[in-house]
């Protein structure tokens, strides 16, 4: 490395260890190490509020809403109650000190303490006691607080004719109003403090309690470490990052993201804590993109050719508004002599197909092959079948290569590709084999991309002959909100065909229970006598294969009972059947040999039959949101009006209920994408796992940031646009903070 002035990052304070800070020690330090990761003083400084106790938002008993999230009262501790297992009073006191335990109840007011009783609190046996109840009073009116938990702690703190503040979700119990393990707080004195009307409140663990480092412990050690290290704390942001983007300065930020002077000044800290965390990852993610783009070479793509236009004008449709545009993204893509990285999200129906031909088409046009890679047999198979319809306007040639294609035609196939004869060629994992050789690969195009792993995709990417990386499109109908897209695949173009081709019917989605099963027979047999055809899915979860393939056994024999034939045909297909099994009873269902096709979750993408009209799904509960959305997708492709049905088990958790609810109300992919990631934390969405999050956000969040996120995204990209290596004296401060070690993981979004 050059002279270049290295920032100095830190100096000796925000680099000791923990241990040294006022208050805590050895012990304590050991604890903050391994509860928190804080292990120097500079770390706590870091670790943030999760909520604030705010002064001017104590609400009165009287008035407390009984389905709040969660309410704030400061109230006096009137009684308190030491239950035992039976319900009964093990031992009572309220300000004059104990109560007579002698079944007097509900008299305890009236009683008076007496000596005995005082002497019994240091006897009481804790471990009989099964629950405290504690009867507060703010003026307004009393309520109950009630701890299974800490009992010992709550007990010993909340003596009697003293004032907290609890924070809790009031609940309602046999008619009484109450609230369970309430947080407790010193109680706001008018006129306290630091001049922060807010205190924060940090995540905490019963580890930390017990060793002494309590909220109010921590809000000390937080002021202390605050005023030993903030004058050491440098900025990492530019000067005129700062000013362009209104931008309060690190040590502002630090200092009232801790102790807040007013609401106004905590946004600001946030805004600009959540600003440069979330702009910080994007500028790693997009510098990344920019040096490979600068560093890797891709074939130039120029032309479009007679074949390209030859399958276009032969298509029975228009494309629609968003096909026209997302190929003109990736002709330009293709254009730039640069390799293209593309993902491309289309809910199901929309017509990536289409998109996925018409650049293959492009690539052949140049001299180059194409291979389009599917999950799984069957839809390598449905692909191939629909390509080659769209390709018999032209003149290239194209073929199927999966497990069981047989040797002899193998052995062609394998010519063709490497003697350039062969176009295009369509397939599952089979074309990663060794053996498979290409005369010039130029792009891979890989449908449903989370069910390849990186491993694969790297082989498929090094049969590039001349050593020039083949383009890669890869498709996906989960729809993955642009957030979190951003995000996971921060170095990746992202192109979205947000519009359904016209003509397409809403399906109707009901949500059913076993109860209605002679119903949703009747409507079945009503819908095949019209000409139509069913979908009967069952969930398979692979932990449990064997019971699964149980409940579609089970399942398989109650529809063989309930739709006899003649004249009823079923045709079924699960993931353990041979390939030649799974594809005769496809192709009877799709043929409209058989009116129903029970399956497992094998359906869930790309399956086209378009005469299907009537999708079910057995236990609907166990299947996830999007994949719920995706099998509902399989219908509504005709032109008949469509139904998905959802038959859902007795005990329904609220959550699943809330998801089943969810989808009957939208058919929206990324409406569905964006609620689920609320409701479940960006973590857990699916097709996204595997991945996960690139980097643990501390204090950002996906599912409520992502305006900022954009902007932060916008801001990167206009930074390197001038400045692409970081290289001008103005950005050394973020090149500093990028060599920092957690933006230096391994490329993880990097899909090439
Ligand atoms: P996806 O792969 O995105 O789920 P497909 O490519 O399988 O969707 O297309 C779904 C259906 O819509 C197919 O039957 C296809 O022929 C049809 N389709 C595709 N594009 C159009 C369009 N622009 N207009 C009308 N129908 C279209
Ligand atoms: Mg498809």
């Amino acid at each position: 490395m050059a002279q270049a002035a290295e920032p100095e990052m830190y100096t000796r304070e925000l680099e000791s260890d923990i241990q040294y800070l006022p208050g805590v020690g050895p012990k304590r330090a050991a604890l903050l190490r391994s509860e928190l990761g804080v292990a120097r003083i500079g770390d706590l400084i870091r670790v943030y509020p999760f909520r604030y106790i705010d002064r001017s938002s104590v609400q009165r008993i009287a008035d407390m809403p009984l389905d709040a999230a969660y309410v704030q009262i400061q109230a006096r501790v009137v009684r308190t109650l030491l239950m035992g297992a039976g319900g009964q009073i093990i031992y009572a006191r309220d300000e004059n000190g104990a109560l007579r335990g002698d079944g007097s109840v509900p008299g305890y007011a009236s009683a008076r303490p007496t000596e005995a009783d005082e002497k019994a609190v240091g006897s009481i046996k804790f471990n009989q006691v099964k629950r405290l109840c504690v009867i507060v009073d703010d003026g307004s009116g009393t309520l109950e607080m009630v701890f299974f938990k800490g009992i010992r702690y709550a007990f010993d703190r909340l003596q009697p004719g003293q004032t907290f503040l609890f924070f809790g979700k009031p609940s309602v119990f046999n008619g009484h109003v109450n609230m369970v393990h309430p947080e407790i707080d010193n109680p706001i004195l008018p006129g306290s403090g630091t001049g922060a009307v807010m205190t924060g409140v940090y995540n905490s663990t019963d580890k930390l309690r017990n060793g002494g480092i309590t909220g109010k412990v921590m809000n000390k050690l937080m002021l202390s470490a605050l005023n030993l290290t903030l004058p050491e704390v440098k900025e990492t942001l530019p000067d005129y990052i700062l000013k362009e983007k209104g931008l309060v300065s690190l040590p502002y930020a630090l200092q009232h993201i801790h102790f807040p002077t007013d609401a106004y000044a905590l946004q600001k800290a946030q805004y600009r804590l959540k600003f440069e965390e979330l702009f910080l990852l994007q500028l790693s993610l997009l510098k990344q993109k920019y040096i490979r783009s600068r560093h890797e070479r891709g074939i130039p793509m120029p032309l479009v050719g007679k074949d390209f236009n030859d399958c276009y004008h032969a298509l029975p449709y228009e494309l629609t508004g968003a096909q026209k545009r997302v190929i003109k993204e990736i002709r330009a893509d293709l254009m730039s002599g640069h390799q293209m990285n593309r993902l491309l999200q289309g809910d199901v129906g929309s017509g990536k197909t289409m998109v996925a031909v018409l650049t293959a088409l492009i690539a052949v046009a140049n001299g180059c092959q194409a291979c389009i890679m599917a999950p799984t047999e069957v839809l390598a198979q449905q692909h191939f079948a629909n390509i080659s319809k769209y390709l018999r306007p032209t003149s290239v040639q194209v073929a199927l290569l999966t497990g069981s294609t047989r040797t002899a035609e193998r052995r062609a196939i394998h010519q063709g590709l490497e003697d350039g004869s062969l176009g295009i060629i369509v397939g599952t994992h089979a074309l990663i084999e060794d053996t498979v050789v290409f005369r010039r690969l130029g792009l891979a195009i890989v449908d449903e991309q989370h069910r390849f792993g990186v491993d694969q995709r790297a082989r498929l990417w090094a049969k590039n002959a001349d050593g020039i990386p083949p383009h890669v499109l890869v498709m996906t109908a989960t729809p993955i909100p642009r957030t979190l897209a951003m995000t996971l695949y921060g170095d990746l173009s992202i192109s979205v065909i947000d519009e359904m081709p016209p003509g397409r019917k809403p399906v109707e989605t009901m949500l059913i229970t076993e109860r209605r099963r002679v119903a949703l027979n009747r409507f079945m047999r009503d819908q095949i006598a019209l000409g139509r055809q069913v979908f009967v899915v069952y969930p398979l979860i692979f932990e449990s294969e064997k019971l699964d393939y149980k409940n579609l056994e089970q399942g398989y024999e109650r529809m063989v009972h309930d739709f006899p034939f003649p004249p009823y045909k079923l045709a079924i297909v699960h993931g353990q059947q041979s390939a030649e099994e799974k594809k005769f009873n496809m192709d009877a269902f799709a043929a409209g040999r058989a009116q129903i096709l029970v399956s497992t979750t094998v359906i869930e993408v790309g399956v086209d039959v378009p005469n299907a009209s009537v999708m079910v799904i057995e236990s609907a509960e166990r299947f996830g949101l999007s994949q719920l959305h995706q099998l509902r997708g399989r219908v509504g492709r005709g032109s008949d009006k469509s139904y998905c049905i959802l038959v859902k088990g007795d005990k329904v958790s609220k959550e699943s209920q809330k998801r089943l609810d969810l989808l009957c109300s939208t058919e929206d992919g990324f409406v569905l994408a964006e609620e689920d990631m609320k409701m479940r934390g960006p973590g857990d969405l699916e097709g996204t796992q595997q991945s996960g999050l690139p980097i643990s956000l501390n204090i950002a969040s996906l599912a409520k940031d992502g305006r900022i996120l954009s902007d932060a995204r916008e801001y990167a990209d206009h930074v390197l646009s001038r400045d692409p290596m970081l290289e001008s004296p103005e950005n050394q401060l973020l090149a500093a903070e990028l060599r920092k070690e957690k933006y230096q993981k391994e490329d993880y979004s990097k899909i090439s």
